[in-house]
């Protein structure tokens, strides 16, 4: 599947849609999740065009690497989750239900969060 640029994280990397922003820099822009799952729902997205994980780390530059995670590190910072604990997540294709084709990782946190998921195998 051809990376589209009509998805709704490409316009707001282009400022076409506006977002509640976390944090920017060279590599990652991160802003709060417009449905939140949890207190705190945070999404960072890498600034290049990658459809997924799999696109993401078998095509990016090892900057570009290095960059976002470190993005994400200091995103758990700045919504004070750092010290308490979160979860990343990362939906990937059909059975992960991944609605958005440009590649981000969810930051949950800000209260226990259970178990992974609801229901075992
Ligand atoms: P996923 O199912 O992993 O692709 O997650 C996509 C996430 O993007 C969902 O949690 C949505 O609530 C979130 N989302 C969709 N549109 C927006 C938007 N305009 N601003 C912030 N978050 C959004």
């Amino acid at each position: 599947m051809p990376y589209d640029n009509n998805n709704i994280f490409a316009k707001i990397l282009r400022g076409e849609i506006p977002c509640n922003k976390i944090h920017e820099d060279a590599h990652a822009l991160a802003f709060h999740d417009i449905n939140p799952q949890a207190p705190v729902h945070a999404l960072v997205i890498p600034k290049g065009k990658y459809l997924d994980a799999p696109d993401f780390y078998l095509n990016a530059a090892p900057d570009e690497i290095a960059g976002f995670g470190r993005a994400i590190v200091a995103v758990t910072q700045k919504i004070g989750v750092a010290e308490t604990g979160y979860r990343l997540i990362a939906n990937i294709g059909a059975h992960s239900h991944q609605e958005v084709p440009h590649y981000h990782v969810h930051v949950l946190g800000g209260r226990p969060l259970g178990a992974m998921l609801p229901a075992g195998p």
